[in-house]
């Protein structure tokens, strides 16, 4: 999901749960909240530098329970610094001055709950219970971002900014839920309905459908538990297949099998290894030998939005 929808849903939640007492800076600590977690984006060069502590990424140890708490006390404190939150207020012309106290701090967790539910909706998926576990875990029902979403989040971010009578910033915000609520609606039917569509072919056992951009276009694939995927993109409109692509999980060329996987048994120790697997579920591996040893290339199969789909490494 996008930056300014993170910021609004829980803004719109605590302005729309009618808890007494609550003032906009209770909302705003939410909406900082929202946002804090994706401030991850600074880790990228953490992750390009030191392929081992791959989880300081984008989307990475930030969304999860346990640092999406440490990130929301981090995040408050530093917007509660005078400094900081007055030059903001001056800025952009409004007072964003909070404290960093308990509450606050509760108000921002709260708005990292809804960021990682909202991110967990969409495909990739967010390693939930880091430190306890790398698992990346996805419900593979909203795409990475959605342009329409992204852009009708920032006029209400816009109307939130103006100085106009509280009802309709009210209404923008009640709009603005209904439509994410009934975007998800449709692409949990259209993905029922593409799964329903298929018959798994011989020899396939597992089936899973992944969004993309356009909600009612999906890519599908099936496998047979390990050897090899059938890939093909279903739209639920015309009801029609295309692309269609039947791939090995792994492809030898020249050397023995055996010789290879023993290869690929030493790669898989490999931090960029390890961290290829980690952003991309399904990869295949295509395995040559050369004077040199195993060159080993690892293509994903569905696409991720942040990363190359594509590895190579050479194990002498
Ligand atoms: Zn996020």
């Amino acid at each position: 999901m996008d930056f300014f929808t993170h910021f609004i849903v829980p803004f719109a939640i605590l302005t729309l749960l009618k808890v007494k007492g609550f003032t906009v800076k209770d909302r705003l600590s939410g909406g900082f909240g929202g946002i804090s977690v994706d401030f991850d984006v600074i880790f990228f060069a953490v992750g390009f530098l030191a392929p081992e502590l791959f989880i300081f990424t984008h989307r990475g140890i930030t969304h999860s329970f346990i640092f999406g708490l440490v990130t929301a006390i981090i995040f408050i404190y530093i917007i509660s610094r005078p400094s900081i939150n007055g030059f903001i207020s001056h800025l952009i012309r409004r007072d964003i001055k909070i404290k960093f106290n308990k509450r606050n701090v509760i108000l921002a967790y709260f708005g990292v709950l809804t960021h990682l539910f909202l991110d967990f909706l969409t495909t990739g998926g967010i390693p939930l219970f880091y430190p306890f576990s790398l698992t990346r875990y996805s419900a593979n029902l909203y795409y990475y971002t959605d342009l329409v979403t992204a852009i009708v989040a920032l006029a209400v971010l816009i109307i939130l900014y103006l100085r106009l009578d509280p009802k309709y910033k009210k209404i923008a915000l009640v709009g603005f839920m209904i439509m994410l609520i009934s975007f998800g609606g449709i692409r949990a039917d259209a993905k029922m309905d593409t799964l329903q569509s298929q018959t798994l072919s011989d020899g396939y056992n597992q089936i899973t459908a992944y969004p993309t951009s356009d909600m009612f276009t999906w890519t599908v694939v099936e496998s047979d538990g390990g050897n090899k995927y059938k890939v093909f993109t279903y739209n639920t409109l015309q009801k029609e297949s295309s692309n269609l692509r039947e791939v090995n999980n792994l492809t030898v060329n020249n050397g023995s099998y055996e010789s290879a996987q023993e290869a690929i048994k030493y790669a898989n120790t490999l931090p960029e290894v390890e961290k290829f697997h980690w952003n991309f579920p399904h990869a295949t591996i295509n395995a040559t030998k050369t004077d040199s040893g195993w060159n080993l290339t690892y293509s994903d199969l569905i696409g991720n939005h942040y990363e190359p789909g594509e590895l190579s490494v050479v194990v002498s």
